[in-house]
């Protein structure tokens, strides 16, 4: 026995948690909100990243000292060239998957982390896109969780087309996925873009992913029970290991932030508007629209007379020609239209009484931020787990419009302003349907809230969690 390990089993080490996320936004918010649920239970947790990503997280490390949880951002030395996910980049997703790649190079300053600390940490959580976590927990016998960033049900869709050797639909029908709770059908073409079969050179590594998830001690998911419970139940039995489900972690960490965001010219504008009658338009931190697209959507809002608050990114307007054309239909919407540059609130705006459809990507943060806040969507998947997140709000939820009508059997039209501004007035009017899209999505909200309360779902599943890596002899 190592003399550090004696020495550990003497003096009783802490319960520690470390924290592996991705280093892109979409991915390294949600792992930061469970690591300050995780310290906010009084258990110490590290958060591991690196020196850009650190410095997006100082918010959350000044707020963590200031109410003294016991968190700590741990910066990796990493290559500069490749440090973070660029907003608005998946476009190009040979430099996204550089990215990832890049990352393995993180495998060597982790366990080095590790090995410098007095004792063993009690689990790693990683992101399932570092599957190279994998082989650092195992060289130092740390059991690993995996963190499953899109819904309970695409993981579960995709952990059975796998093992049904179905990735590669060579079909042109519809196509089902199997082992499902409910009935999953999509189209050829986005069955390719929703498995990634689509990107060959995506292949080995989303095999290394899959791999990652199966042979991990655990998986935690952003969910509750009161939202996606079948789901969970059936992952739980596919995978044979524990899944917990204690989510929206947001709600106990960035709904306290949206709170303080009230001074900002975003919520100044919608606290002139009226209840529930502004759509909020936003497509992540990934997603890049082309000119023709974003002429499609701003056309789109303007024709179906509804309120909007508009996401642009700067990177979608450097041509002269689209800055031109947006800054005319500003001037043309002033009334009832704002278009943010670059990077808004979204959570804030989201909880915002003003605000009362959102049309988004289907990301999962966004949607489960929308439906946590009781906000029903409008869904335009570009990519990856975003079309089923789509089936699952549509279909399975009731919550959301589909930008254009679904069929398995068509391939997908591109989106033009009649789509957009059929979708938006129909999320938005008054008839029943869209009343009982409304009312479920209220319900949502108050089951995620309810799940998050302390005897709620939510709140139990992190204390089974816990509890499950608990150092016996020591009180946390
Ligand atoms: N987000 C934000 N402001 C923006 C755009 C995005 O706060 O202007 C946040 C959003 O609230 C969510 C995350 O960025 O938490 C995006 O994650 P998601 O999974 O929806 O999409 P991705 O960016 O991974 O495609």
């Amino acid at each position: 026995m190592a003399p550090a390990e004696t020495e550990k089993s003497i003096t009783l080490p802490p319960t520690h948690f470390v924290l592996v996320p991705l280093m892109g936004q979409g991915h390294t918010t949600p792992m930061a909100d469970l690591a300050c649920l995780i310290a906010g239970r009084g258990v110490r947790v590290s958060l591991v990243t690196t020196p850009v990503n650190a410095a997006r997280l100082r918010g959350l490390a000044d707020r963590a000292r200031s109410a003294m949880l016991p968190l700590e951002i741990v910066e990796l030395p990493f290559p500069p060239a490749h440090d973070g996910l660029p907003r608005g980049s998946s476009d190009n997703s040979d430099s996204v998957l550089q990215l990832f790649l890049s990352l393995y190079r993180l495998a060597g300053p982790l366990e080095a982390y590790v090995r410098s600390l007095p004792w063993r940490p009690s689990c790693i959580i990683s992101d399932s896109c570092n599957p190279w976590t994998v082989g650092v927990a195992r060289s130092l016998g740390v059991p690993r969780l995996t963190f499953t960033g899109p819904s309970c049900f695409y993981s579960l869709c995709d952990f059975n087309v796998a093992k049904h050797g179905l990735l590669h639909r060579g079909d042109d029908h519809t196509c089902v996925v199997p082992g499902m709770p409910v009935r999953v059908d999509l189209s050829k073409d986005t069955w390719a873009a929703a498995f990634l079969t689509c990107i060959p050179a995506w292949g080995k590594f989303v095999e290394e992913v899959r791999e990652g998830i199966r042979m991990a001690d655990g998986a935690v998911v952003n969910t509750f029970l009161g939202l996606e419970e079948q789901f969970v139940a059936c992952y739980e039995a596919a995978l044979g290991k524990p899944v917990w489900a204690p989510g929206p972690f947001f709600l106990n960490s960035r709904n306290e932030e949206a709170r303080t965001v009230n001074q900002s010219a975003v919520t100044a504008w919608l606290d002139k508007m009226d209840q529930s009658t502004v759509v909020y338009v936003s497509f992540g931190s990934l997603a890049q629209m082309l000119p023709k697209q974003l002429y499609e959507i701003g056309h789109g809002l303007e024709d179906s007379g509804k309120p909007f608050l508009w996401v642009v990114k700067e990177s979608e307007t450097v041509l002269p020609e689209a800055k031109e054309w947006l800054q005319a239909l500003e001037t043309r919407t002033a009334r009832h239209g704002l278009v943010v540059h670059g990077w808004a609130p979204q959570v804030a705006i989201l909880s915002h009484r003003a605000v009362g459809g959102f049309m988004t990507h289907c990301g999962w943060n966004s949607l489960l931020e929308s439906v946590a806040q009781g906000v029903p969507v409008v869904t335009w998947p570009h990519f990856g787990d975003q079309f089923l997140n789509e089936r699952l709000a549509v279909d399975v939820l009731g919550v959301g419009v589909p930008v254009r009508p679904f069929d398995a059997e068509k391939a997908v039209d591109p989106v033009v302003r009649g789509h957009i501004a059929r979708a938006v007035s129909e999320l938005m009017g008054d008839g029943a349907v869209a009343e009982e899209r409304r009312r479920k999505c209220k319900e949502y909200r108050e089951r995620a809230h309810g799940a998050m309360a302390k005897g709620g779902s939510s709140h139990e599943n992190l204390t089974l969690l816990l509890h499950s890596f608990m150092r016996s002899g020591r009180k946390e």
